[in-house]
């Protein structure tokens, strides 16, 4: 017996399919990424939390001797067992590791893959149809994510596409779906263009901030970087009712309508969320690159058609 199986053996680890299995839904609640496992990440801690390991588990050490150069390493056991855990989610397919995502991130972090999700779904009970709305990428998001943002806008662009494909594969409109709404985030540095808000979740993985078309899906309007504008999910609605359009220079022009709304509207505290945005005369908070930005014709289809003529709210109201 290898002198780590014996400290596993000696210790009463878990058993390494039950830490993949832990470690797999943990990575659906990470957002499908996983730096590193050492004791400045909580999920060492957390993971550990769950199998309700005691303070020798957590802390014994293995240790390698390098004798040509005389010292010793010290290697947390629970640590070791985790990145194999990973290791092996890699080996199945399920997780790509931390030199493959640098290729698509340049950031050195393991990975969820689309084959990853799928299990991590299931072993958190989820119907896979929740895939749309979740926030956790995966290499084959990212990857689209990346064409998407790296692109290079065509001289002709048109917003609207009216060839748009209606009969997609569920599975290919799902991946490309999210890969759109990953790129518009990305793109726009998880900002609402409108207000500046830049809010994640507690845990990090998420960021209140929708990917919102300029020319909407319904009127045909391309689920690309170039009909998209990042936007704080309040933005978001005032934007697709018409309370705000966004100029040709970029700058905000609000609604005429919104004199006529009593003082005590739109308020959050004392801050105007909606008159706010007509006081500075202020631009939108634009991504990093002219490439990236939206584009004029899908401007102008939003002033002329949805500023000009405010639309009802369609959504159902328990929404
Ligand atoms: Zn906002």
């Amino acid at each position: 017996m290898s002198y780590e199986r014996q400290m596993r053996h000696n210790l009463a680890m878990p058993q390494r399919r039950q830490i993949e299995q832990s470690l797999l839904r943990a990575f659906l609640r990470q957002g499908g990424v996983i730096q590193k496992f050492n004791d400045k990440h909580d999920l060492v801690n957390t993971l550990a939390d769950e199998f309700s390991l005691n303070l020798s588990q957590r802390t014994a050490c293995l240790q390698t001797v390098y004798r040509k150069e005389n010292r010793v390493k010290n290697a947390v056991l629970w640590h070791r067992l985790l990145f194999r855990a990973a290791d092996a989610l890699a080996n199945r397919g399920l997780v790509s590791k931390p030199g493959q995502t640098f290729k698509k991130t340049a950031r050195r972090e393991w990975m969820l893959t689309e084959k990853g999700l799928t299990a991590a779904m299931g072993l958190c009970d989820l119907p896979l149809e929740q895939k749309a709305v979740l926030s956790a990428i995966t290499c084959e998001v990212q990857t689209a994510a990346n064409q998407l943002i790296n692109h290079p806008k065509p001289a002709n662009y048109n917003p609207i596409n009216h060839q748009k494909k209606r009969i997609q594969t569920a599975r290919h409109a799902l991946l490309r779906y999210r890969a759109f709404r990953h790129a518009v985030i990305e793109a726009y540095d998880c900002r609402c263009a409108a207000c500046g808000l830049k809010l994640a979740s507690p845990d990090g993985t998420s960021w209140e901030v929708q990917a919102a078309h300029v020319v909407p899906s319904s009127a045909f309007g391309r689920d690309d970087i170039w009909n998209s504008i990042a936007l704080c999910r309040f933005h978001h609605w005032a934007f697709d009712v018409g309370w705000f359009t966004v100029l040709d220079n970029f700058g905000i022009q609000l609604s005429n309508r919104s004199t006529l709304l009593p003082s005590n509207h739109s308020l959050m505290g004392r801050y105007d969320c909606l008159r706010a945005l007509g006081r500075s005369q202020s631009r939108i908070h634009l991504p990093a690159h002219a490439n990236l930005y939206p584009d004029t014709l899908a401007l102008l289809w939003h002033r002329q058609n949805v500023f000009a003529n405010p639309r009802p709210d369609k959504r159902p109201l328990n929404s």
